[in-house]
């Protein structure tokens, strides 16, 4: 199967799966949507109210929100791949349980694995603590690090930063950083694709290919 037929395998999978109770309450699942060559994609927490109305993620006020964000680094929505760490919405937009999470886990790593983004901007708390499990979000947000090889960006909530204003400008200024890392994480792809020069001494990978995060400062 070819990158494109597995996310609509997917994307067929989610609309009719029972592996957790959220698809007790769920009018529409929520597989996620975006280009399959994304370089970039956007987790979020799980489908609220109009998500699950409309079966496609953040078209509400928090979509908005992150519209906007994209915006300002002259991203458009549709350019990048958005999708969610449960595909159906947790009655009354409870939090989603650890059952619920390790239930849909799955399809959230096979989307991973087909669109092989080269950046994760993560959003929320739940999304980051798939790939930084120990990390603190007000501690970390903003700062990028490499895990299992791909560049992975914390961020606040944008249904977080509506609710609680005062973190809306640590949400802008985390995104301003973006276009600077999308710039980090192309360099160093290109870096360990570069043929090895044969009169120099070898050098690392500038990647590094590690389970374990490795911290970037950029200031
Ligand atoms: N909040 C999320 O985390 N995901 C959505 O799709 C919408 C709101
Ligand atoms: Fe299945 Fe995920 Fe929906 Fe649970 S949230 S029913 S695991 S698609």
């Amino acid at each position: 199967m070819n990158p494109s037929e597995i996310l609509q395998e997917v994307a067929g999978q989610v609309a009719e799966c029972e592996k957790c109770a959220l698809h007790f309450s769920r009018k529409r699942a929520v597989p996620g949507e975006g280009p399959v060559n994304s370089e970039i994609m956007f987790i979020g927490e799980g489908p609220g109210f109009y998500e699950n109305e409309q079966g496609r993620p953040f078209v509400g006020q928090a979509g908005k929100l992150l519209e906007d964000l994209l915006a300002a680094i002259h991203l458009k929505r549709e350019n990048v791949f958005i999708t969610n760490v449960v595909k159906c919405r947790p009655p009354g937009n409870r939090d989603p349980l650890p059952e619920e999470l390790g239930a849909c886990t799955e399809y959230l790593d096979r989307q991973i694995e087909a669109i092989n983004p080269r950046i994760v901007v993560t959003l929320g708390r739940y999304s980051m603590a798939k790939f930084l499990p120990n990390a603190k979000i007000s501690d970390v947000h903003g700062q990028a690090a490499w895990v299992r090889g791909r560049l992975v960006v914390p961020m606040y909530h944008p249904a977080a930063a509506l609710h609680q204003p005062s973190l809306k400008p640590a949400l802008e200024k985390d995104f301003m950083r973006l276009p600077e890392y999308i710039k980090q994480a192309r360099a160093s792809q290109q870096a360990a694709q570069a043929p090895e020069k044969k009169d120099e001494p070898e050098k690392p990978p500038e990647k590094p290919n590690k389970d374990e995060p490795t911290q970037l400062s950029l200031f």
